[in-house]
């Protein structure tokens, strides 16, 4: 899904990732690379323009955490934007809660997957919210189609309406209103027919059956192979029929993501699922967030600057490399960072998330370094009286044998914190200007 789209963004954030510090210059040429790349990936120019202003404005004015790189930075501005455009934080529900039965008008053109999706969305409703559908075909144009949906309704164990030959979808919707109440469902689907095009004699058969039975939801079925197309369907749907959301079809096979990232602005109509396959479990509730961490392929950076944000005070990591910087940095600092990397999830899934940590979390693992040594470092520089951990030149063999039996380590292990120390503090002074888990990450990961 979005394949193309997510390795071309990508691209652009690997460039961004690894610098200290960015310049506005540097936020504008990458987002050039950005605005192609969504027109590569068939978004609607109106849509590429307002989310490069938004982003464009907000990296450039915005005050960059003192403790993840700018480049990092940008990447959860991209991803909070791509957010937005997909409709915001959360996914929008169905409304289940009317007088059953809730009646759901599915719409849509001819192949688009209505009938599919009709199925998918029955099979949904009883698995995740233990509803009774039973399912009506209105098509009375494509030959086989209410037969179809018959049969795809055994497969899944839900009642469909008895086919009557000839009979109209207004007549039809009539009686699928009334069979739905004798058999006490919950939902009753009804599944439109479709045409090849938007046309007026489509729109006046929606608007009909539209108000025979006060559909509470009234769903979109688009192709997202399609791109604008989609969109451009969607538009003319929703000035005549009040669609309640769209349900896209084929995610599974789509490259560019254009009709999903340009949906919402167009249409204004939320995306409620995402088809991702031709079998009928494969109908996803539509998550923005998820998805937009799909297409970034970098949700691990997103969530290491939110938990950054959340767990590091700015001032002490302010403070922090200012000392830094003047070559100061000593075994309390370490252990504010050893703690706050504990607070973040510890040594595993930092490595997880930072770029280019990948290949020391293996080292580490080879190592035998694992989450547990955090806590023995925190015990060893626990056990330091104040000034030792002020001034670590102090620590001679004798108050190294005290530290160790004080923190239950051995000798050797107070050599290892030490010898990391060194290694940290020679690192750091050549990294000027790099704050708190930025000069790690830079120890850690080149
Ligand atoms: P309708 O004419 O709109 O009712 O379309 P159908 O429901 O008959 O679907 C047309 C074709 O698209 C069928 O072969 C479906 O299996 C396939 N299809 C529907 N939804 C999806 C999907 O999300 N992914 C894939 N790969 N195929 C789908």
């Amino acid at each position: 899904m979005f394949d193309s789209l997510s390795d071309r963004l990508t691209g652009v954030f690997d460039g961004l990732r690894g610098r200290g510090a960015l310049r506005e210059q540097d936020v504008r040429d990458a987002m050039r690379e950005v605005r192609i790349a969504l027109l590569e990936a068939d978004v609607a120019l109106p849509v590429v323009r307002r989310f490069i202003d938004a982003v464009t404005e907000k990296a450039i004015g915005s005050e960059v955490l003192k403790s993840v790189t700018p480049g990092q930075q940008v990447v959860k501005i991209v991803s909070d934007e791509l957010v937005e455009m997909l409709g915001g934080e959360e996914s929008v529900p169905l409304e289940l809660e009317a007088k059953p039965p809730v009646v759901i008008m599915m719409v849509g053109l001819q192949g688009s997957g209505k009938t599919t999706s009709t199925a998918k969305l029955a099979k949904f409703l009883k698995e995740k919210h233990g509803k009774k559908s039973m399912m009506a075909s209105l098509d009375v144009n494509r030959p086989a189609a209410q037969e179809q949906l018959a049969v795809l309704g055994e497969q899944i164990e839900c009642a469909t309406l008895p086919i009557v030959a000839g009979q109209q979808p207004v007549d039809i919707a009539r009686r699928a209103l009334d069979a739905a109440k004798l058999q006490a469902a919950d939902v009753l689907l009804l599944d439109t027919a479709g045409r090849l095009h938007v046309d007026e004699a489509l729109m006046a058969e929606m608007k009909a059956v539209s108000s025979i039975s006060a559909p509470t939801e009234v769903l979109l079925v688009v192709d997202s192979l399609t791109g604008q197309d989609a969109v451009n369907v969607a538009k003319s749907f929703t000035e005549e029929v009040p669609l309640t959301g769209v349900i896209l079809t084929r995610m599974d096979g789509d490259a560019r993501g254009g009709a999903a990232l340009s949906m919402r602005h167009v249409t204004g109509k939320p995306i409620k699922f995402a088809g991702t396959g031709e079998k009928l479990d494969a109908l996803e509730t539509f998550h923005p967030k998820r998805v937009a961490d799909r297409i970034l392929g970098m949700g691990d950076v997103v969530s290491l600057v939110e938990k950054a944000a959340a767990t590091i005070k700015e001032e002490d990591a302010e403070a922090l490399a200012k000392r830094m910087a003047k070559g100061q940095f000593d075994l309390n600092d370490l252990r504010t960072q050893l703690q706050q990397m504990n607070q973040m999830g510890g040594l595993g899934m930092l490595a997880g998330m930072m770029p280019g940590m990948k290949k020391a979390k293996a080292a580490m693992a080879n190592s035998g370094m694992d989450d547990k040594v955090l806590v023995h470092m925190d015990a060893i520089i626990g056990s330091m009286t104040p000034k030792e951990r002020a001034n670590p030149a102090l620590l001679n063999a004798k108050r190294k044998r005290r530290i160790a039996a004080g923190a239950g380590k051995e000798v050797q292990d107070v050599n290892k914190l030490l010898k990391m120390y060194q290694e940290m503090s020679r690192a750091m002074k050549q990294i000027k200007k790099m704050g708190g888990l930025k000069g790690l990450a830079a120890m850690f990961g080149k």
